[in-house]
C-alpha cells in the first residue's frame, strides 16, 4: 500500500490484530523512505439493503450517518470507539440478517435504541424518549445532533 505521507509505492506491516470483535483487521504499518507509522482497516463488504423511510423515500444506508448519531448520544459517556465500532458491525449483521434488499428506517432506530441500552443507561434514556416521538432514525439522529449542539 502507498504511503499517504510521501507517497512511496511500498510500505510494510508491522502489526496485524483483529478489531470490533474480528469483523475488522487493523494493520499497522510503516513506510521504509520517511517512517512515518500509519493504520488501515480490512473488513469484509457487506451488502446493505435500502433503507425505507417512514415517507416512503428509499436511501443508501449511511455507516457514517449511524455513526454520527451514536458518537452524539454517547457524547461525554465512558464508551470507547472501539465499544461503537463493535456496536455498528453488531448493528449491520442484524439489519442484514433481516433483508438484503430494503428495510424501514425505524429498524435501525429499534437497534440503535437496543444498542444504547446495553451501552450506557444514560445515553439511553436520554435519547429513547426522543426516538419514539420521531420513528424515523434519520431525524432522530437529526434531533441528536441538534440536542447535544446546544
Ligand atoms: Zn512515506
Amino acid at each position: 500500500m502507498r504511503c499517504p505521507f510521501c507517497q512511496a509505492l511500498d510500505t510494510k506491516v508491522i502489526d496485524s490484530r483483529l478489531h470490533a470483535e474480528g469483523s475488522q483487521i487493523r494493520r499497522r504499518r510503516v513506510c521504509p523512505d520517511c517512517d512515518q507509522r500509519f493504520s488501515t482497516y480490512e473488513s469484509a463488504e457487506l451488502v446493505m439493503p435500502r433503507i425505507v423511510k417512514s415517507n416512503g423515500q428509499r436511501e443508501n444506508f449511511d455507516e457514517d450517518k449511524l455513526r454520527r448519531g451514536l458518537t452524539r448520544a454517547l457524547e461525554k459517556r465512558p464508551v470507547s470507539t472501539v465499544q461503537i465500532d463493535a456496536c455498528i458491525q453488531r448493528i449491520k449483521r442484524a439489519l442484514q440478517s433481516e433483508s438484503d434488499k430494503e428495510i424501514e428506517s425505524r429498524r435501525i432506530g429499534d437497534h440503535v435504541m437496543r444498542e444504547l441500552k446495553a451501552l450506557d443507561q444514560v445515553a439511553y434514556v436520554r435519547f429513547a424518549s426522543v426516538y419514539r416521538s420521531f420513528g424515523d432514525v434519520t431525524e432522530f439522529i437529526g434531533e441528536i445532533e441538534k440536542l447535544s449542539d446546544d
